[in-house]
């Protein structure tokens, strides 16, 4: 008896099924722009299909150049394309997998001049304004889409997925916000609706019954002048008349100022919203975001929110994820923690997109772990991400690895991470190494501080020891008011009502997180949903009310030297979050600031040439790291091979992305 029954029952779509109720949802890696990358994004989906994926959804493709996200990005617009896409198709079937691909029109979002909309309205995130499109211009794109799914057929696809959601054309005819049309596609919701319609009934005429097409529905826009609940019912119902095979959620546009993704939103923070709608079709409905671990998806389906789930970062980081559910081995997934720095980050700044917590994701073809040919008994010094990464990968191709860790438990800095709200899930990746340490065979020894002369015996050392907190050096920097980030949050030390934090990086802006939340908004959705301003769409267009943050406990200052803005050096995708949780809960942001002493008074400091007395009980040093290789120079000395990584090779931006991926990657070459 498997504990996920809804999950892994296959779905009959009528003339073709589903192995599972799994959807892997479309994801640009960047492999797509290129045919020449099509053999390393062939075997990518492959591992995913190998792994049990239901149906993939690949990243989108334009129907014709006005709708590339990029100059030059993917498109399908000609059968010499179509042969090619035989390359992605064919492996995913071998595999006993069915893969659709993603129709996508950028309208408004295209990165270039040749971009067109309903509208000729600028999008806020992006400078290139959209052309109006001419009634005969309408009549082309419907074409376009049409063509290029009757095109996805001819190169094996099972199916489409036609993009309407996220705020990209189809949804810009959609709301009014973005649609002041008088014609014949715009001026009523059912004009507005029209174009969306007719893109689904020519689709459905071009590729015959017997092909998938999935409509993405955005059923929350959270914009304002997003469209209201009756219209997207109203829709819903018309999409399906018009031939849709599957209805897909897509919650949020782009341009919104609601998180919808990140690992602060609440796990299946939207699948209500799925399920709201459910009732009024009769095909099958997928709900999406924040799914990630089999007892979340069970659940959306037990429930009766929905027919499918979708996923898509979590295939980024376990291709296998599906396989570990269907053997009880759940507590083997290595779970998408949802930080987004190796994937959307990745995507923003046009990096091939991969994974935080899996390396070898978008690398499938060039970054393997093939079984050793000799076996060397290897210690690993450090269990924080980089050593952690490193003695599993090399357990995983059969070496004899020790691990030695001076803390009575796993993880290093990312233990302290996992305990800002809203980072809840950063145990998940703790918890995976807890279980692959134990599959792979590594002896873990926990509450040693080893020295260099208790490593002579081995063959190769890799020195993981991480980073200590910097102090800066500062008159008063030993007063008892100031506290290290690790007495904060590891050690739990207290805190009084007025604090200052010195240093606004990540980890600054983390623990002021920490300093004005009592409770993480991550856990309790209703006030997530308080905070950001969600509600019931029948209750507000678009699902957009005001945002009622809980008020924080503590006054925080956070400060930096930099005269840049607080936070600039954050995620892209992920950083615009913080500023804006920071900016509700009145945290006061202080750049271009002289430290001059820290006194009974508080903390003395300059701006602009003005002294200030900051009057904190409590000052948090977030002053950035030191590297921890003290033993490097004694084990060299030994003659031993040392192998620095992560913190302790260099603490200069140091993140776990880089952690991980340079303990995958020595281990991969050793
Ligand atoms: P560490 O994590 O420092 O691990 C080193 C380990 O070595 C420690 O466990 C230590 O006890 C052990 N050790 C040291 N000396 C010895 C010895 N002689 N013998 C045995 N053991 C020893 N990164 C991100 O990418 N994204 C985030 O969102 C993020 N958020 C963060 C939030 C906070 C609050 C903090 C504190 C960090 C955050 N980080 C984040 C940073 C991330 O945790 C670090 O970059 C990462 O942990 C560095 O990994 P590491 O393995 O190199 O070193
Ligand atoms: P960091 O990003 O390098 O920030 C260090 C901060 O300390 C800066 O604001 C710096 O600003 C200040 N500082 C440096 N030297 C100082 C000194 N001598 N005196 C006073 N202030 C000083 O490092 P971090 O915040 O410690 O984070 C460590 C790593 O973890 C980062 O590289 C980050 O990528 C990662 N992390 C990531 C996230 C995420 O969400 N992605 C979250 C947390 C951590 P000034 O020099 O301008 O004063
Ligand atoms: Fe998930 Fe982070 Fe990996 Fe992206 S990088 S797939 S968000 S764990």
């Amino acid at each position: 008896m498997t504990p996920y029954p809804n999950l892994l029952s296959p779905l009959d779509l009528g003339f073709t099924t589903l192995r599972n109720r799994v959807l892997m949802g479309s994801m640009h890696t960047g492999l797509e722009d290129k045919a020449a990358h099509f053999p390393e994004l062939a075997e990518y989906y492959a591992e995913r299909a190998r792994g049990g994926v239901g149906l993939i959804v690949t990243g989108g493709f334009a129907p014709n150049r006005t709708g590339w996200l990029l100059p030059l990005a993917s498109k399908l617009t000609t059968s010499a394309e179509a042969r090619r896409h035989r390359q992605l198709t064919a492996p995913v079937h071998d595999a006993g997998g069915k893969i659709a691909l993603q129709v996508l029109h950028a309208g408004r979002y295209a990165y270039h001049p040749l971009s067109v909309s309903a509208s000729s309205i600028k999008a806020p995130i992006n400078p290139f304004r959209p052309r109006a499109l001419t009634g005969y211009g309408v009549r082309q794109q419907i074409n376009a889409f049409a063509d290029c799914a009757a095109l996805a057929r001819e190169a094996g696809y099972d199916g489409v997925e036609i993009m309407g959601s996220e705020g990209y054309l189809i949804n810009q005819f959609l709301a009014e916000r973005t649609n002041k049309r008088t014609d014949a596609w715009g001026g009523t919701p059912e004009k507005r609706r029209r174009f969306a319609v007719e893109i689904v009934k020519r689709t459905r005429e071009k590729v015959g019954a017997d092909f998938i097409i999935i409509y993405r529905l955005s059923m929350l826009d959270l914009v304002p002048g997003g469209q209201r609940w009756d219209d997207v019912v109203a829709l819903a119902k018309e999409v399906e008349a018009a031939g849709a095979t599957i209805i897909n959620t897509g919650i949020g546009w782009h341009e919104a100022r609601v998180p919808t993704i990140v690992t602060s939103v609440p796990r299946a923070a939207f699948t209500w919203v799925t399920g709201k709608l459910k009732p009024h079709v009769g095909i099958p409905v997928v709900t999406s975001n924040r799914i990630n671990m089999p007892q979340v998806a069970e659940e959306a389906l037990r429930s009766g929110d929905a027919d499918l789930v979708s996923m898509a970062r979590p295939f980024l980081a376990d291709p296998e994820w599906i396989r570990k559910a269907e053997t009880g081995r759940e507590d083997e997934i290595n779970t998408c923690i949802a930080c987004n720095q190796a994937c959307l980050d990745h995507a923003f700044k046009r990096k091939l997109v991969s994974c935080m917590v899996n390396p070898r994701a978008g690398h499938e073809t060039t970054l393997t772990l093939a079984p050793t040919r000799r076996s060397k008994h290897v210690a690993v010094v450090g269990a924080g991400p980089a050593g952690l990464a490193a003695a599993t990968a090399l357990a995983e191709r059969g070496h004899d690895v020790e691990l030695f860790e001076a803390d009575d438990e796993i993880g290093g800095q990312f233990g302290i991470a996992r305990k800002i709200p809203g980072k809840e899930e950063f145990a998940e990746t703790i918890r995976y190494y807890q279980r692959r340490l134990e599959v792979t065979g590594v002896k873990v020894h926990l509450g040693t501080r080893v020295a260099a002369g208790e490593l002579t015996g081995f063959d190769e050392v890799v020195l993981a020891t991480g980073v200590a907190p910097r102090v800066p050096s500062l008159p008063g920097i030993e007063h008892p008011k100031v506290l290290s980030y690790v007495d904060v949050v590891k050690h739990g030390k207290p805190v009084g009502e007025r604090v200052a934090v010195i240093g606004a990086g990540g980890i600054g802006v983390d623990v002021s997180e920490f300093l004005t939340h009592t409770d993480s908004p991550a856990l309790d959705l209703d006030a997530w949903m308080a905070e950001w301003g969600v509600t019931d769409p029948e209750q507000a267009a678009g699902g957009l009310a005001t945002p009622k943050p809980e008020p924080s406990p503590r006054q925080v200052y956070l400060l930096q030297r930099k005269k840049s803005g607080i936070g600039a050096g954050l995620g892209k995708t992920s950083g615009w979050v913080h500023r804006a949780a920071l900016k509700a809960k009145r945290v006061e942001q202080l750049p271009g600031v002289t430290y001059e002493r820290i006194d009974d008074d508080g903390l003395h400091i300059t701006v602009d040439g003005t002294p200030r007395v900051l009057e904190v009980d409590t000052v948090v040093v977030c002053a950035g790291q030191e590297p921890v290789r003290d033993l490097a120079d004694d084990l060299r000395a030994a003659g031993l091979p040392v192998h620095l990584i992560g913190g302790a090779d260099v603490a200069a931006e140091l993140d776990a992305k880089r952690a991980i991926d340079q303990g995958t990657r020595l281990a991969a070459a050793l």
